[in-house]
Parts: structure tokens; sequence; C-alpha cells
């Protein structure tokens, strides 16, 4: 019988070859791996309190959480949530959960009681660290008798951070038998979409997703130990949680935590510790850009700037380069499910290779990548846009209780489908589009608001931007704008109609404008979409 021949399938892959990727290892021994080699370097530097902690301490500090944890009654596989800001305990926490094979969940202090509280049932949530200013938030938890404490002042009727951290690290739970398919860390992705989803992530999805960036001969994110990191990018995102503390201390790198972005302290902090490495979301490379005080600091000890989380459009990088003319700015592409890294820009590796502008690098090593069309579902040759799919060893075990939406993400085949347009050009270079879900029809065209906005901020009379689909009965969706002037700019509607029409086709022209006084943004930078669009229903309701 003759068989039809199966469609080829396009897959891409790393320039980089495949590496050795311990992941039979827990994830704690395979950060620690290496820290015997320099227990005395800083592992971390606190910018709130100047505190330097070196290796040898954050590992006994672990150890001691994890027997703490173990006289807590915290069980192996028990889930622990830290409701915290960056901060030098929160890395001896992790680490100490990680050690009693236990999950930590991690959350934003900043959320409102309703919010943290949803996520504590919805992890089953045990143990609850957190700062004293933040307890009268867990009102529902102290009702349900869920343990918590505080890693700062002692509030009366709560347990303290002590009880851990003074912990007999000799008691350290020797008999835990971890298996590399345990889950470790269960952070939720960011709610642009929808209500945030939990995200199962085991030993061995984090190392490999490490190693795929610091680890091998030539190493796609080259860390030393010799670099400074800047870590300002809050840890409750996967993020900064991977890319920046567990990937330096793989590397033995020094991880320089900052509470709270403020600009011209970040800029301070750089200067005083030769930060080498820095890890950024787009605004927080737009204050930087547009600080009319930055170059009263000496910020020439920057090698590399990461960027990830939202777009970058290509005149923000270019005003980046003006202002750290030492530094390689990349971009990496991430999402919660996939570990999170999906792509690096070479640029970062030991032996670097040039990367063009606006592009996330190429897909990590191990890994396979595939574009596939949205409507059909077969996979795309390079260069057309489609549904940017990703498989290896570091993507979720699934989502938390939530089997269906797991099957949709993963498929049989072990296809992670990220919910990004995006292509793969000539030189195995990822560009992202937009969102599958954020694409805009007019008329049957697609319109990608992340083009519109990098266009609209590169504008001298424009701050800040974000475009969305206002519905039409005609046009099916208009790409509407949000403007936020620059402070002493009158830019009128009309004037930022015709910038954009000169460099679009007709179908991306912007229909509308509506002046506001600042995008809603989440801590990562990404734009808050659903809030833009509730303002657009409010005011057609007029
Ligand atoms: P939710 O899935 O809960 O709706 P979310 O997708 O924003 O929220 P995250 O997992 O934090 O939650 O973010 C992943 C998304 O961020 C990616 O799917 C992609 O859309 C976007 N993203 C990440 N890095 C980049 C980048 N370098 N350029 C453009 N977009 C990026
Ligand atoms: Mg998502």
């Amino acid at each position: 019988a003759v068989v039809a021949d199966a469609p080829t399938e396009h897959i891409f892959r790393s320039p980089l070859p495949d590496i050795d990727v311990p992941d039979h290892l827990t994830l704690h021994d395979y950060i620690f791996q290496n820290a015997s080699l320099y227990p005395d370097k800083p592992c971390i530097i606190e910018h709130s309190t100047g505190r330097e902690i070196s290796y040898a301490e954050v590992e006994t500090a672990s150890r001691r959480v994890a027997a703490g944890l173990v006289n807590l009654g915290i069980k192996q596989g028990d889930v622990v949530m830290l409701l915290l800001p960056n901060c030098y305990e929160f890395v001896v926490l992790f680490l100490g959960i990680s050690m009693r094979g236990a999950v930590a969940t991690t959350a934003n202090p900043l959320y409102k009681p309703a919010e943290i509280h949803r996520q504590v049932q919805s992890a089953k949530v045990c143990l609850i660290i957190t700062q004293a200013a933040y307890v009268e938030k867990l009102a529902e938890e102290c009702e349900q008798h869920i343990q918590i404490l505080t890693i700062d002042s002692v509030v009366e009727g709560f347990q303290h951070v002590s009880a851990l951290l003074e912990a007999d690290e000799k008691q350290f739970p020797h008999d835990v038998v971890i298996n590399s398919d345990d889950v470790v860390a269960l952070p939720f992705s960011s709610g642009t979409t929808g209500l945030p989803k939990g995200v199962m992530l085991t030993h061995k999805s984090l190392i490999t997703s490490v190693a795929q960036q610091v680890d091998g001969e030539n190493p796609n994110l080259h860390f030393s130990t010799e670099d400074v990191v800047l870590c300002v990018l809050p840890l409750i995102h996967i993020f900064s949680l991977n890319s920046v503390l567990l990937c330096s201390m793989r590397a033995g790198s020094s991880v320089a935590i900052m509470q709270r972005f403020e600009v011209v302290a970040l800029l301070q902090f750089i200067q005083k510790y030769r930060i080498s490495v820095i890890a950024v979301v787009p605004p927080i490379v737009m204050s930087i850009t547009k600080c009319p005080t930055a170059d009263q600091f000496d910020l020439s000890s920057v090698r590399k700037v990461l960027s990830g989380a939202a777009p970058m459009g290509q005149t923000l990088e270019d005003a980046l380069r003006l202002r750290l003319p030492n530094a390689v700015i990349g971009q990496g592409y991430g999402m919660t499910e996939a570990g999170p890294v999906l792509s690096m820009c070479s640029s970062f590796a030991k032996f670097p290779t040039p990367v063009k502008p606006g592009s996330c690098g190429t897909v990590v090593r191990n890994a396979e990548m595939k574009i596939v069309d949205t409507e059909t579902g077969v996979s795309l040759p390079r260069n057309q846009a489609g549904e940017i799919c990703v498989r290896g060893k570091q993507i979720m075990k699934g989502y938390l209780n939530n089997v269906e939406a797991t099957a949709i993400t993963v498929d049989k085949e072990g296809w992670l489908h990220s919910g990004d347009v995006g292509f793969v050009d000539d030189d195995g270079e990822v560009f992202i589009v937009d969102r599958v879900k954020e694409i805009i029809k007019y008329k049957g065209f697609q319109v990608p608001p992340a083009e519109l906005e990098a266009m609209l901020i590169g504008h001298p009379g424009i701050h800040d931007a974000a475009v969305v689909p206002e519905p039409d009965d005609a046009a099916g969706e208009l790409p509407v704008a949000f403007v936020v002037r620059a402070s002493g700019s009158d830019i009128s509607e009309n004037e930022i109609k015709q910038y954009i029409s000169k460099q679009v086709v007709f179908y991306k022209r912007i229909c509308k404008v509506y002046f506001i006084d600042a995008i809603p943004k989440s801590p990562t930078g990404k734009i808050l979409r659903r809030e833009l669009r509730r303002k657009l229903a409010e005011e057609a309701a007029l």
C-alpha cells in the first residue's frame, strides 16, 4: 500500500549545539553545584540595607529555612506563599522551600486582599511569608488558620521568620526524596488576557531552563563570577526569578537586589557596585532614556541589557544605546508556562553573534520551535507569521487543577502553544508580532497594536501610548490609541494620526486618539489592555 508522506514539519533549533543538562538533580543542588568554588564571594547585595551576603551564607541560611519548615509542620509537597518584595529573605526562603521538597508560590504584596485570597485558595497555601505591613490584607487567611510569618518586625499574634532563619541547619531534612518531576515553583501568569493561571514548574523544568541560558562551553546568556547582575524586576515574576536570580547563582555572579524601581536610585546603584548586567522591561528602559540627569552617572560598567516581558521597539532600543554605548542590548522572550524562556539574544553568548534590532534572539538550545498557521495549525516556513510553539523539558508540567486548559495549551505531541504571533527569519531570529488575541481585525486586515505603539512612543511629543480595538459596525474593529503627551507637548489628535498614516498601509491607520494621564501597566511592564477596553466601553456608554 502507498502511504502518503506526512507533511514536512518546519522545526527551528538553536544555532548553539545541545548540551548535557543535569536534570536528575534537585533545583537547589543544581544552583549550589559550583558554590563551594567561591564560598566568600557576595551572592546577594541588598540595596535597601547595604548588606552583602556570601554564597556560603546563603546556602547555610537556605538549609536553616528547610529545617525550620519541618519544625513548622510543612510537609513535602506543601505550598508556601512568598508575598514579598525583592529582598535577601526571598532568596533563602525560595531555596529553603526547594530543599524541603515543598512548593513556592509567589504573589505581589501590592495585590488587593481578594487577589491574594484567590491565589491562596487555588494553590492551597499552608504558610504565607510576608512583611508586617501586609498582614492586615490577610484577614480571611487568619480566619482559616493559615500560618502567617513576617520577615521584618514582629507582629503580635503572628510568627516571625527567625523561626526559620535561626533553625538548626543540622536538622536539615536529609531523608526527603525529591523526584525531578516534582513541582518546586508555582508562579501565576501575569493575567494580561484573563485571570492569572497557576503554572506548575518542576525541578527538571527550571534546571533545564537555567541550563539552556547559562550552561555549556558557549552559554547563550554568558554570566561569569565577575558579573554583578541587577535584580530590580519583581522576583515574584518568573522572568526575574529564573533569568536573573537562578541564572546568576548558577553562574556564580553577584545579584544586586533592589526592592522598588526608582530611576535615579537605580542609576546610583549601578554606579556604586559597577553593575555589569541589567535585566529590564520596556517601561524601565523608557525611564532611563528619559531621565534628565542620567548623564551625571558613570554607567560604563554595564555590559549587557536584557529586556523582556513586553515588546521593545527599535526607537526605544536606539535611545538606550545612546545612554549605554558600552552595552550589548538585546531581548529574551518568555512566558510563565515555558519555564519561562523560549528564545534569547545570541549577542549575550560567550562567543556572541549579532542580532537584528527588534529580534528576540534565537530559540534556546535543547528545544524545538515551530510557527503554526493560526487557522489550520500547519507549521510554516521561515518569514511567515503564525502562532509560536515550543517543545522541550523546560516547559510546565501543566496548569494547576486545570486539565482542560493544560490540554489546550500543551498538545499531545508536547508542543506548548504560546498565544503569541511571530515568525523566524532567515537567520533563525524570532520576531514577535503580537498576541493572537490582541491582533486588531480591521475589515479583515490584521493590525498588530505593538507595531503602532512602538511608532507612537518614538515621537518626541509622546511619552507613552497603547493601541486597542474599538468595536465598529462597519469595520468590525478600529485601531484607536491612548496617548500620554510628553511634558510640555501639546500634540493634537490630528498630528498623531498624520504621523502614523505617513508610515503605515491604510488599514493600520489610527482612527481615534484618547489623551490619558498614564497607561495602566502591570509591575512587569505589560499594558493592561482589559482596563483600556473597559474605558472605551465606558466612553461608548456616555
Ligand atoms: P496571562 O497569560 O495570564 O494572560 P501573560 O501572558 O502576560 O498573562 P506572562 O507569562 O507573564 O503572562 O507573560 C508572557 C507573555 O509576555 C508572552 O506570551 C508574550 O506575549 C509577552 N512577552 C514576553 N517577552 C516578550 C518580548 N521580548 N517581546 C514581546 N512580548 C513578550
Ligand atoms: Mg500568557
